[in-house]
């Protein structure tokens, strides 16, 4: 099967999640799952936490005020949406945007692995503590979990089983809105993310 044809099996797989506790919630509101998007042979993919309402309305990820900041962000370091592949941990929109569940990220983070496994990226850049979380802990990382505030911008070397993947946690574009300090810490951040690609 072409990575095309496997990203459209995820796609109609997640479309069709009927036993996701997000499902009806999506459906009642006409929203759509947000799969992802980008390139799929990019050598970084961007995990982000779950779409929020503008990326439900127009199955996009990040299209809203976080997705101008990871735009800008991308910029600093000369890489464009076009050439990186953007997802998150869990591909439907949790109520008023509330943190993902448990059961939620059981359910998702398998559709994610699947990803990983076709674009097989050579570095992981998780946007937020959820995806942070689960790729640390399932990516062979786990005795160097700790909060956002301590790893964020360090590069580890995780485990994916087509090989070593560099994995860095950075600050949700989200939060360097609400804390304007965050900002140019994200921009060095960035610049950490640029050596290893
Ligand atoms: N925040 C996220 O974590 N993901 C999106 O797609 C949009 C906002």
């Amino acid at each position: 099967m072409s990575k095309m044809e496997e990203m459209k099996k995820i796609r109609d797989e997640v479309l069709t999640l009927k036993e996701s506790p997000l499902y009806e919630y999506r459906t009642a509101n006409k929203y759509f799952p947000v799969i992802g998007e980008g390139s799929h042979d990019a050598r970084i993919m961007f995990v982000g936490e779950a779409p929020g309402e503008n990326e439900a309305k127009t199955a996009k990820p990040f299209c809203g005020r976080s997705g101008k900041v990871l735009d800008e962000l991308l910029v600093s370091i000369g890489l464009d949406r076009k050439s990186v592949y953007v997802t998150n941990l869990v591909k439907d929109r949790p109520p008023g945007n509330r943190d993902p569940e448990p059961a939620e990220i059981d359910l998702y983070a398998p559709f994610l692995d699947r990803q990983i496994n076709i674009i097989e990226p050579k570095v992981i850049a998780m946007l937020g503590r959820y995806s942070m979380k689960y790729i640390f802990e399932h990516y062979g990382l786990k005795n160097a979990l700790n909060t956002i505030s301590k790893i964020h911008g360090i590069a580890y070397t995780g485990k994916a089983p087509y090989g070593d993947v560099t994995v860095i946690a950075l600050y949700h574009p989200a939060a360097t809105l609400y804390n304007g300090s965050l900002k140019a810490v994200a921009m060095e951040d960035f610049q950490v993310v640029k050596k290893y690609l």
